[in-house]
């Protein structure tokens, strides 16, 4: 079997109306490369038609090929299942929804012909209002400070990796997988290409606000120790206003200054440190979890079907 040059690796989750014209529009633009090419499409276990229509595409475009998780994983779950299975010398990684366009994969092309071994679709459109704009950028520069990390917002996972890359990638075997962070990580030469995003062709986003919030927070979790860090230093600085405000009241009870004894400031200092102390001890109890999640040395995910590629192996 040769090897063929160009693979495409895409999540799928309830996207039964997508994966069609989906398969169709990236087969175009991967012919206008070479027609040595595979896309793997990776079912995260939505329960709908999805997995029924990424066989028929399978049946007729050989090149096409799926793997169906037993049941939802996540979507970089899934990014990393269909990485571990593309056989391709560069691998793209986009998203099945058509937001990211399949039209722009030959300009990814270029540009990682141009000696970058990572290159990144950057999201042009932004269609928002100046306010939430703002809002967004304030939160975004938070968040590379707590994490840590070099996270550019107009980039997804839309890109492009040379196989040299992969191999490193997939070396890297820890439960928290964020492409993009691991892709930062790894640390070759990076290029982006500015692209419009897309609307969905059909169906909606599965992400609401709280669920790209638990994203970031556990993005921040998996890069950066940042927040332990932190809550060190709130604790210093609380200690040593105690010790501050203790000397002053010592020095106040010494000149007689205290008569009435008082109650609401104590009651307060006693919630506040009581505060204090639970949201340092819940930031200590969120690493100890995820240090817990990564010694049951888990499996990343479970394929339960394939199609197209070697049946899914249980690992002893
Ligand atoms: N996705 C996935 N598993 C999930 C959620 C999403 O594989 O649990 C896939 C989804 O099919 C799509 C991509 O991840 O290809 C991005 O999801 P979505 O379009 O819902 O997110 P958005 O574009 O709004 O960030
Ligand atoms: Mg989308």
């Amino acid at each position: 079997m040769s090897r063929p040059l160009l693979s495409v690796v895409a999540p799928v989750y309830r996207e039964e109306g997508n994966v069609a014209e989906f398969c169709r529009r990236t087969t175009a633009a991967l012919a206008a490369i070479t027609a040595d090419h595979e896309i793997i499409l990776v079912e995260d276990g939505g329960g709908d038609g999805s997995w029924a229509r990424i066989v028929e595409e399978s049946r007729r475009d050989r090149r096409i090929k799926g793997l169906r998780f037993a049941r939802n994983f996540g979507q970089h779950y899934a990014i990393t299942a269909g990485l571990a299975a593309a056989r391709g010398d560069w691998i793209v990684v986009m998203d099945s929804d058509l937001q990211d366009r399949p039209e722009v994969i030959p300009e990814l092309y270029a540009k990682a012909q141009q000696g970058f071994e990572i290159v990144f679709v950057a999201r042009q459109d932004r269609p928002e209002s100046l306010l939430y704009r703002c809002a967004q950028r304030l939160f975004y520069a938070t968040f590379r400070w707590l994490a840590g990390t070099d996270y550019d917002p107009a980039h997804g996972n839309f890109s492009i990796v040379s196989r040299r890359v992969l191999a490193h990638y997939l070396a890297l075997n820890e439960q928290l997988r964020f492409y993009g962070g691991i892709l930062a990580w790894l640390g070759f030469p990076r290029a982006s290409i500015p692209a419009a995003h897309g609307r969905r062709h059909s169906g909606n986003s599965v992400y609401t606000l709280r669920n790209r919030l638990r994203l970031a927070g556990a993005i921040i979790v998996a890069h950066s120790d940042r927040p332990l860090r932190l809550s060190i230093g709130f604790g210093f600085l609380m200690a040593a206003g105690a010790f501050a405000y203790g000397l002053a009241m010592l020095v106040r009870a010494l000149l007689g200054q205290i008569i009435v004894p008082g109650y609401a400031s104590l009651m307060v200092s006693i919630f506040f440190i009581g505060g204090l102390m639970l949201i340092v001890q819940g930031i200590v109890g969120v690493y100890i979890g995820k240090m817990y999640a990564e010694t049951k040395r888990r499996p990343l995910y479970v394929v339960a079907e394939s199609i197209g590629l070697p049946p899914p192996e249980v690992r002893p």
